[in-house]
């Protein structure tokens, strides 16, 4: 089906909105953005976009290299004293790369600008309702927009998946994540990500820019939290007083750390429904993941572009629609279970956790090529 001219909303202004609303316009058609943001504006953090989000980026035509680092792996520690358990490669299917998020959100902003989206912020949706040929989208104003179909990718705590799946209450995953980005220097090391695990806590640090700033994420198993929300201030000594036990170079980049924020982890299933013939869930609306295997960000990308493909297959707005679903929800099952095992191999105790070391130490190259199914996925191919 031609999408020349058809009219689309994508609510959210985030990597998945930004990307379908690119997408859908390099092939034609009519896209209007609503971001209910005043502004595109970005906290300080870091995104790492394996190949299988790459891939689209180079598919829009948007340098993400350009503003990104290439990472030439990970490697992992032990959390007491930093020691090097593991350094695995980057995956076969093609390297990492690690973004300050506000980057390439601008990257994704510009090419969506310049290709004809009508971008408008400061537009906050409140509700959708399904016609027989098109979605009516209602905002906080007022206003009301008729559209051939809306694409929903406003995010994990989405105000338009009840639409499609009733009430949901999210579960609080009983994990905390602090994130902060610090001045950096980096030596003639190579760039790469630092895993640290230890026992119920982790602290995952990276390079953005030209490595003169590092990005950190540090998570702890918590049962004391009631909200949800993200982008909450948390206190630098509380976060430093959390992780104590970590010593080596995480200690160190802790003591630089003079702002952070901190929000807790809540999730909801991937969800059952995702589309009605005329709106469409896509991103962290659709599934909500963990950030254990970096991938939210990723799928966005991968949604966004297979999005646009059932178009081209099928023939009506209805059928490209349920293709789409068909297509990507296993797939985003598939990896936001990935994530949530990961929650626990990070945090493991005990001889679990000697076990897990030794594995690594051993076998610990051949350890990473079991995610190579996610890295090399390719939804442009
Ligand atoms: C600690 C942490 C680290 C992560 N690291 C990685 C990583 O390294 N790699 C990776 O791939 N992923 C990572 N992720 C996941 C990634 O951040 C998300 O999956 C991704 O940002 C989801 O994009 P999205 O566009 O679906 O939603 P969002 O980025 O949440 O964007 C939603 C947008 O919709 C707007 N919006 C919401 N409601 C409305 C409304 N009613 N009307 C209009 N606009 C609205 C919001 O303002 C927002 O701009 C991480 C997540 C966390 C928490």
């Amino acid at each position: 089906m031609k999408i020349d001219g058809l009219k689309f909303c994508v609510i959210g202004g985030g990597i998945g909105g930004l990307a379908s609303a690119l997408a859908l316009r390099q092939r034609g058609a009519d896209v209007t953005l609503l971001e209910q943001a005043p502004a595109l504006t970005e906290v300080g953090a870091g995104l790492q976009i394996s190949e299988n989000g790459m891939c689209v980026l180079r598919a829009l035509g948007v340098e993400g290299q350009s503003v990104g680092q290439k990472s030439d792996g990970t490697v992992i520690r032990d959390y007491r004293k930093g020691r090097v358990i593991s350094r695995l490669p980057g995956p076969l299917a093609g390297p990492t790369f690690y973004f300050h998020r506000a980057d390439l959100l601008n990257l994704l902003h510009e090419a969506a600008r310049k290709a004809g989206v009508a971008i408008r912020l400061g537009a906050r949706v409140t509700a959708l309702r399904k016609h027989p040929n098109e979605a009516e989208i209602v905002l906080e104003t007022g206003e009301r927009i008729r559209t051939e179909c809306a694409v929903a990718a406003d995010g994990g705590r989405s105000i338009i998946r009840p639409t499609l799946n009733g009430p949901e209450r999210p579960e609080f995953t009983h994990q905390v994540a602090w994130r902060a980005t610090i001045p950096w220097q980096l030596g003639p090391d190579a760039i790469t990500a630092s895993l640290s695990m230890g026992p119920g806590r982790h602290v995952v640090t990276y390079p953005l820019r030209d490595q003169s700033m590092m990005n950190i994420v540090a998570v702890e198993e918590r049962s004391d939290w009631r909200e949800e929300g993200w982008k909450l201030k948390g206190d630098p000594d509380d976060l430093r007083a959390r992780f104590a036990g970590f010593g080596g170079p995480v200690r160190d980049i802790l003591s630089k750390v003079a702002e952070v924020k901190l929000w807790a982890l809540f999730l909801r299933p991937v969800a059952q429904s995702w589309q009605n013939g005329r709106l469409v869930l896509l991103g962290d609306a659709a599934h909500p993941t963990l950030p254990f295997m970096a991938q939210g960000a990723c799928l966005a990308l991968e949604d966004a572009w297979a999005l646009v493909r059932s178009f081209d297959d099928q023939s009506g707005v209805t059928s490209a629609l349920a293709a789409y679903e068909t297509t990507r929800r296993p797939r985003a099952q598939q990896v936001v279970a990935a994530a949530g095992a990961n929650a626990h191999n990070f945090h493991l105790r005990g001889p679990a956790r000697l076990a897990a070391q030794c594995a690594l130490m051993v076998a610990g190259g051949q350890l990473s090529r079991r995610f190579e199914w996610i890295y090399s996925h390719d939804v442009t191919a």
